[in-house]
Parts: C-alpha cells; sequence; structure tokens
C-alpha cells in the first residue's frame, strides 16, 4: 500500500446511470488520494468474434493483467449471435465466487439496525449448468451438477474471507435432506474445508430453514456460502433486508486471485444522464476492492465518509427519499472523507 507505483484497475463505466456513478468513484478516490490508475474499457456496439461478445478481448485482458476490476450496471444488448455480458466476464475470468457483505446503513430506517452477514454463492455450476433438454412432450428434464472441486473451491474461499474479515461463523445452506448426492457432495466439502478452520464455528441450515430465520432476525448470521441458485436468491433477500439492490456492495472473484466489483442493479434507462443516480452501491463495491487489495486505511476512510453522508440525511438521492443530485452526495462524501 505505501509503494508510489499506482495499482492499475480496469474501470467499466458500462451503460446508462454507469458512467455518472463511476465518475463518483473516481472524484472519491482521487479525494482520499489513493494511488489508482484506471484503464477504462466501454462495451461497443459490435460483437468481438474472439470473444463473442460485446466485450472485446482487450477489456478481459485488461482484467486479467490487472487482476482487479470495477463494473458499473451493462445494459443488456438485445438480439442473437452474441454471449451474454456477464457470462462472458464469469466465463473468461472464471470468476466463481460472488460475494455480497450486506449491513445496515446507520440513519437509513429499515425493518432491522444490526444486520451484518455476508453471502458467498457459488457461481459457475449448480442449476446454471446450461443442461436442459426435453424428455419426452410435456416432460422436460434441468441437470444440476455439483462437482468436488468447484465445491472445494468456494468453501475454502469463505473459509478464507471469515479468517481474513474477523467473521466467528460460517454456515452452509443446502437442501441436503431431499437433494442427497448433490447438496450432500456440497455439504460434505464444506465440512473438510471447516475442518482446517478450527477458530471459525461452522454450521449447516436447511435453506427454507434459513429464509424464516433471515426474515425473523437476520442477527443470527455471520458469512454463508451456498450452491449456486440458493445464493442467487438468499443474496437479494439479504440485500431487500437493508434497503435493497441500490445499497449494496458486490464482488466476484476469479481464478488467480481475479477480483471483480460491481454495483448490482441495472443501467436505470429512466433517469440516465440526469444527475439523480445514488453511486453508494458502486462506491461500496470500490470500498470492498480496496480492502481486497488490502488498502484498508483507505477502505476504511472512504466506507465512514459515505456512512456518515447517509446517516446526515441532508444529500441522500432520490431512491433513499431525498433530493440530491448525484453531484451532490458526491461532494459531501468527498467533505466528509
Ligand atoms: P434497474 O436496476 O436498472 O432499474 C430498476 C429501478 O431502480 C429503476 O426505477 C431505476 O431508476 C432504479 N435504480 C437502479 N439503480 C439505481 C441507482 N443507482 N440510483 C437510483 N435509482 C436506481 O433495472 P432494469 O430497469 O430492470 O434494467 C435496466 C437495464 O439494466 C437492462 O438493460 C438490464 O438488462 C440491465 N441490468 C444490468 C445489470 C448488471 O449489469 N449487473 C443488472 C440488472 C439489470
Amino acid at each position: 500500500a505505501s509503494s508510489s507505483n499506482p495499482i492499475r484497475v480496469t474501470l467499466f463505466p458500462g451503460d446508462g446511470i454507469g458512467p455518472e456513478i463511476a465518475e463518483s468513484v473516481k472524484q472519491v478516490f482521487s479525494e482520499a488520494e489513493v494511488r489508482v490508475e484506471w484503464e477504462e474499457h466501454y462495451v461497443r456496439k459490435k460483437v468481438d468474434p474472439r470473444t463473442q461478445s460485446f466485450l472485446t478481448w482487450e477489456s478481459l485482458e485488461s482484467v486479467r493483467r490487472n487482476g482487479v476490476g470495477l463494473k458499473g450496471p451493462m445494459a443488456t444488448p438485445i438480439g442473437k449471435g452474441h454471449r451474454s455480458l456477464n457470462l462472458t466476464l464469469r466465463k473468461e475470468l472464471g470468476l466463481f465466487a460472488n460475494v455480497r457483505p450486506c449491513y445496515s446503513l446507520p440513519g437509513y430506517k429499515t425493518r432491522y439496525d444490526d444486520v451484518n452477514l455476508v453471502t458467498i454463492r457459488e457461481n459457475t455450476e449448480g442449476e446454471y449448468s446450461g443442461l436442459e433438454h426435453q424428455v419426452v412432450k410435456g416432460v422436460v428434464e434441468s441437470l444440476k451438477v455439483i462437482t468436488r472441486q468447484a465445491s472445494l473451491r468456494v468453501a475454502e474461499y469463505a473459509f478464507h474471507y471469515a479468517k481474513t474479515h474477523g467473521r466467528q461463523r460460517v454456515s452452509v445452506i443446502h437442501k441436503a435432506n431431499i437433494m442427497k448426492l448433490s447438496d450432500g457432495l456440497f455439504l460434505k466439502c464444506c465440512r473438510e474445508v471447516a475442518k482446517k478452520y478450527p477458530e471459525i464455528a461452522y454450521e449447516e441450515v436447511i435453506i427454507d430453514n434459513c429464509c424464516m430465520m433471515l426474515v425473523k432476525n437476520p442477527t443470527l448470521f455471520d458469512v454463508l456460502v451456498m450452491p449456486n441458485l440458493y445464493g442467487d436468491i438468499i443474496s437479494d433477500l439479504s440485500a431487500g433486508l437493508i434497503g435493497g439492490l441500490g445499497l449494496t456492495p458486490s464482488m466476484n472473484i476469479g481464478e488467480g486471485g481475479i477480483a471483480l466489483a460491481e454495483a448490482v442493479h441495472g443501467s436505470a434507462p429512466d433517469i440516465a444522464g440526469k444527475n439523480l443516480a445514488n453511486p453508494t452501491a458502486l462506491l461500496l463495491s470500490a470500498v470492498e476492492m480496496l480492502r481486497h487489495l488490502n488498502l484498508n486505511n483507505k477502505a476504511e476512510q472512504i466506507h465512514k465518509a459515505i456512512l456518515k453522508t447517509i446517516s446526515e440525511g441532508k444529500y441522500r438521492t432520490g431512491d433513499l427519499g431525498g433530493t440530491a443530485s448525484t453531484t451532490d452526495f458526491t461532494k459531501a462524501v468527498c467533505d466528509n472523507l
């Protein structure tokens, strides 16, 4: 962190409100004197035959080279003959885990005040393997694939995350009472990894019970790790507990330590270009990115300034019930640094 060479980060500002909220991150980083050099990449209008996607090979290569990136929302292109943007990123960068810290923002009132949990979702297999077919008319089959390799990898990441982030407990979320073989294997892999981390408490919670516990008392949870589809649902459920996707940071972890932080909301075409977007989700994702880079002091400083701005309540964007513009909010965060 003390080295004088700036850290190169690939930045995808994205579409719609993306460039406005990316500008906010750039300003806050510059004000906080984070030594980052942004390599900006945009989604093209033409398919790159090397990636079969609107994302170019150069963009993907930039993330591979830098090992770290920040992604704004991308509008989903319509039409055929290309791979989805998110699928391209996931496959090409080997993004195997999606990590979403979910914590209550002081001063922004929701049903709960003290949520502080992290969902870690296996991101490459399970129900998302894309293996569906019609057996006979009126009957389809969809294959859920669980492998030892992918399960161990995400379990290992979850425990490593818990250990390096001062977390006490990892809960594995499953339905192994019904999916005896598939979720059973996932559980078995988590148990194996848990043995290597005796300092971290380990528990197994059935998905339906987990949902009930989350809405009744989310403080019961710390780090949650789970297969793909359960992760898809539980991560949005958890975001809902603290005020929605506009406030939730997200990180994707890939092969060789690649980290791609992203805002999980969309490009909000209804308010794009109007200086109305809330940059909080992208800013908080950028904070997670700094933590991943071990720039913990800068991360903490920026994090506090964001929380203070929201908690003061004077500069809140429309989605949080305020009237501040994106630039007003950004300036307030900079002033609070
Ligand atoms: P959306 O998230 O863009 O918008 C839903 C609603 O939330 C809108 O009213 C919007 O104004 C509001 N909103 C979202 N983010 C906001 C922010 N930061 N500040 C203030 N308000 C915000 O969802 P959508 O309209 O369904 O999708 C629009 C486009 O975004 C589509 O092309 C979709 O495919 C794409 N999308 C991309 C991602 C991604 O890149 N991760 C995720 C979801 C949707």
